[in-house]
């Protein structure tokens, strides 16, 4: 039976996209976030130090990424998304000084890899042909125990891909969530892995236009809400206990549980979650990028993995950062800028800055922590889990958020 009313617990992109999807469907929805604010691990935010608004993180999807774009055509926001002519990825080597550009043909057949104006240079072909092995990986197994880790190929593009999109030392990543990546981008031809890009922030576009599609839908989203505990009883959650105040949930009533893994572990008896967690480190300078940078550079042999152009502003992505955290901030800008400074062929002293580590980024894409994620469904009729951590397949990204929420929904008020 369809419920009547479904409350969505924790309003990131996971909550956000169950939450758009029930209100689409004429559903009552409300939204409990633990914070004052929407948007988790993907937002923007006000910088007083830079001056200026910036991402809690830079963060890219591909245009294969269909949950994504879905999301956005619903609540009218693919719009701020980059729209890239093609996929292409201009590198840097910080060790040898070489720059080239990765030029994928849009097609299905990549012959692109036969150009040697378009494919990463020194590779051979038989590099890219045996990133086949990894869509037939065994279950269980890493990345290194799939694919041979060395070679240009593997240090000039595979390893930055990887390295990113699953936040996690490649070697030791599960094969089956870089072959699910590769599957749905890299071998599904070159239109689908442009990269797109929130140039005017996160929140602009993922998070805004959710809420007041939400608001417009009749759903309301309260702030300053951290669900306590989840009141169990014959099969089914019958109340919410935000500590000043329960919330009934009648026999019409559904919950759908997005909260990061930790919080569900402690709401839900028994539940298995990932338990190990990998870092991302951010680095934001306040300066004009110079004309006719490219919106995103990958880096090799740097600490810095990709560089992005940002109106007034230049970010440093590092990802499976855990060993920089430790490191002082000001020792981390400087190093950092001094690689920019060579990347974007600048120089300036160094500008106004801002280090942002996020310590729990994403759980680690591990086979081992592959193995706890739950499904959407639970033990309790009326409970369904979404997040980036629950069994989507994807390593925890935008795209697994909000495919989860839209897999929540669709459990709850099936089309
Ligand atoms: C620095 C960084 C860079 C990234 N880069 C990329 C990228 O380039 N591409 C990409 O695809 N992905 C990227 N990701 C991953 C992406 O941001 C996440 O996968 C996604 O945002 C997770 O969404 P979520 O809704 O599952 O979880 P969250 O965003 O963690 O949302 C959970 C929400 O629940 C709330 N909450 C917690 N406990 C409670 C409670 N008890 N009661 C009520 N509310 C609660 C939280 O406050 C939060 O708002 C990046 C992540 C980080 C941190």
């Amino acid at each position: 039976m369809t419920p009547r009313r479904i409350h969505v617990v924790g309003a990131g992109l996971a909550g956000l996209s169950a939450a758009v999807r029930l209100a689409s469907r004429g559903l009552a929805v409300i939204v409990h976030e633990a914070t004052n604010q929407a948007g988790g691990r993907c937002r923007s935010y006000y910088d007083s130090t830079l001056g200026m608004e910036i991402d809690n993180g830079n963060h890219l999807v591909l245009s294969g990424n269909k949950a994504a774009l879905s999301y956005l055509d619903l609540i009218d926001a693919r719009a701020g998304l980059g729209a890239p002519p093609s996929a292409s990825f201009p590198f840097i080597d910080l060790a040898t000084g070489e720059r080239w550009t990765v030029r994928a043909n849009d097609g299905f057949v990549p012959w692109w890899i036969l150009d040697p104006a378009r494919r990463v240079p020194g590779a051979r072909l038989r590099e890219y042909l045996a990133l086949a092995k990894l869509l037939r990986a065994k279950a269980g197994a890493t990345i290194g125990e799939t694919i041979s880790c060395s070679g240009p190929l593997y240090a000039r593009l595979i390893e930055p891909l990887l390295m990113s999109a699953l936040n996690t030392e490649p070697r030791s990543g599960s094969a089956a969530l870089a072959a699910a990546i590769v599957r749905e981008t890299l071998a599904a031809g070159g239109r689908n892995y442009r990269p797109l890009i929130a140039h005017n922030g996160l929140s602009n576009v993922f998070i805004a236009p959710a809420l007041r599609y939400i608001a417009d839908h009749g759903g309301s989203v309260n702030y300053g809400r951290r669900l306590r505990q989840l009141a169990l009883g014959a099969g089914r959650v019958t109340a919410l206990d935000f500590g000043d105040a329960s919330i009934p949930v009648t026999s019409s009533d559904a919950v759908v549980l997005a909260v990061p893994p930790t919080a569900a572990e402690s709401l839900v008896p028994e539940l298995l979650t990932p338990t190990e967690f990998r870092a991302i480190v951010n680095a934001h300078f306040r300066i004009d990028p110079p004309r006719g940078l490219a919106p995103m550079i990958g880096v090799v042999n740097g600490l810095a993995q990709w560089l992005f152009a940002f109106p007034g502003r230049l970010s440093v992505t590092i990802s499976a950062a855990d060993d920089l955290l430790d490191l002082s901030r000001e020792d981390l800008a400087s190093r950092i800028w001094s690689e920019v400074a060579v990347i974007a062929n600048l120089a300036d002293a160094m500008p106004a800055w801002q280090i942002v580590r996020e310590r729990r980024a994403t759980f680690a894409a591990l086979p081992r922590e592959e193995a706890k994620r739950p499904a959407t469904e639970t033990a309790w009729e009326n409970l369904v889990l979404a997040g980036d951590w629950t069994r989507t397949g994807l390593p925890a990204t935008i795209e697994g958020a909000i495919r989860s929420g839209a897999k929540a929904a669709e459990r709850l008020a099936p089309l």
